[in-house]
This record gives structure tokens, C-alpha cells and sequence, in this order.
């Protein structure tokens, strides 16, 4: 799977994906992500990204142009399998089952919008899918990218990752490893022992309890 990022801090993404699943899903060739620079589309000597707002307000607004001509670029023959995602705060919250649609395009192309937002156009007639990650404001798209790259990232075939969690409305269960007593807080004997029918009931039960705790609106 492809993911590209467009963003006006393409340094930002040196970080997120140098580790664990996304780096090893890359050097697997599972996955590609390519970082493009948005204002490699600008054509004015600033390379100019952002105007302010029609109609006047704070603060200043990500042009379109830029943005359909990048997309226009990567992609000069989009197919239903390229997907378009725009980060925004007033996007459909993003979940597990939004996760498990998105890993099933070949290629996504998250949005990365900053300032005070983007020209509304690219949310009515470039983007796919308006995700937001939150009920809070970030300052920019790019911390949101990362976390829908890394959520969808360890998914995709060839990571063995059996969540019994999210999905079908539980919580994963609670994991411990050595030592098995760590400051008179023991692990659960049951999981010591090797009967993996005991093993899997006692997983369920605590699952559900720690769902009913934590996480009551996932119960039916
Ligand atoms: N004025 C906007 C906020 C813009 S914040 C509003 O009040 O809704 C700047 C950028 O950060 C947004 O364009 C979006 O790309 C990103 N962003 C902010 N909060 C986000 C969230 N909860 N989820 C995903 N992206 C978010």
C-alpha cells in the first residue's frame, strides 16, 4: 500500500515512521509513504500556500490551487482504489472501522491542512473522506496523518496483529509478562499455567470487565 502525505512541514515525518511496524512494513516493501512538499505546487516566487479568508476573520486559509494541482500530479489518472483523506477537525471521527476501510485502497493521499484550515473545495470536490482524529483542535494535519498511517500501517497483510479488541465491541485484554510478581502485584496464575481454553475464558472475562470499566459505551 501507498501512502503520500501532502504538507507544508514535510521535515515533520522524519520521526513518526523511522520505527517499529511502519519502518519494518517499509523495508518489507508492505508499504511506501512519500512526503511531498505542497509548496512544490506554488509557482509565485514566495512560494505562496495560504490567503486570507473571504469575508474576513482570523487568521489565514491553505489555497486550493496547490492542493488539487498536487493531487492532479500524483495521481494524473485517479482510480477507486486512490483515496483522498483530508484531516480536519469537522471530519467523521476516525475509529477502528474507519481503519479497516481505508487498508483495503491501494493507495491514500492524507491532506494535511494548517492555519485556520483549507479552502472549503477541497473538502466538497477533491477529498474522498473528511477525518478528524478528535474532539479537539490540533494546530495541524500532520500529527493526525501520523496516527491514521500508523493505525492503518498495522493492519496490512503480513503484520500478525489479532486484536480481539475495537472492532467487535470489546477492549483487547489486559497483557503481562516476567516477572511474574513485580512488587507483590502478581500476574494472574491462570495465564502462568498452559490451558489454553482457561486461558482464552479468563481473556474474555477480563476483556469485558475492562471494557465495562473503562469503556462502557462499547458494550451492546
Ligand atoms: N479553524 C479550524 C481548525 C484548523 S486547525 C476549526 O476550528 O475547525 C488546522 C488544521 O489542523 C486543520 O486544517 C486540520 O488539518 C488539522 N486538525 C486540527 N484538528 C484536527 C483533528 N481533530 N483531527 C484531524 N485534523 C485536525
Amino acid at each position: 500500500m501507498i501512502f503520500h502525505v501532502l504538507t507544508i512541514f514535510p521535515e515533520f515525518f522524519e520521526g513518526p515512521f523511522a520505527h517499529g511496524v511502519v519502518k519494518r512494513g517499509k523495508d518489507a516493501g508492505l508499504l511506501d509513504i512519500r512526503i511531498h512538499n505542497l509548496r512544490d505546487w506554488t509557482h509565485d516566487r514566495h512560494r505562496t500556500v495560504d490567503d486570507r479568508p473571504f469575508g474576513g476573520a482570523e487568521g489565514m486559509v491553505l489555497k486550493c490551487e496547490p492542493i488539487f494541482s498536487a493531487v492532479e500530479s500524483i495521481w494524473p489518472e485517479r482510480n477507486a482504489g486512490q483515496k483522498v483523506v483530508l484531516l480536519s477537525a469537522q471530519g467523521r471521527m476516525f475509529d477502528q472501522s474507519i481503519a479497516n476501510r481505508l487498508k483495503e485502497s491501494s493507495e491514500l493521499l492524507l491532506v494535511c491542512g494548517r492555519y485556520e484550515g483549507v479552502d472549503e473545495r477541497v473538502a466538497e470536490h477533491l477529498a474522498d473522506e473528511e477525518i478528524s482524529i478528535g474532539n479537539y483542535v490540533l494546530s495541524g494535519g500532520e500529527l493526525a496523518a501520523a496516527v491514521v498511517i500508523d493505525t492503518v500501517a498495522r493492519l496490512l497483510p503480513g503484520e500478525s496483529f489479532q486484536d480481539t479488541g475495537h472492532g467487535e465491541g470489546l477492549l483487547d485484554c489486559p497483557h503481562w509478562t516476567r516477572p511474574a510478581e513485580f512488587r507483590g502485584w502478581k500476574a494472574p496464575e491462570v495465564l502462568l499455567g498452559g490451558n489454553h481454553e482457561e486461558i482464552r475464558q479468563f481473556r474474555r472475562k477480563i476483556a469485558r470487565e475492562k471494557t465495562a470499566r473503562l469503556r462502557p459505551d462499547l458494550l451492546p
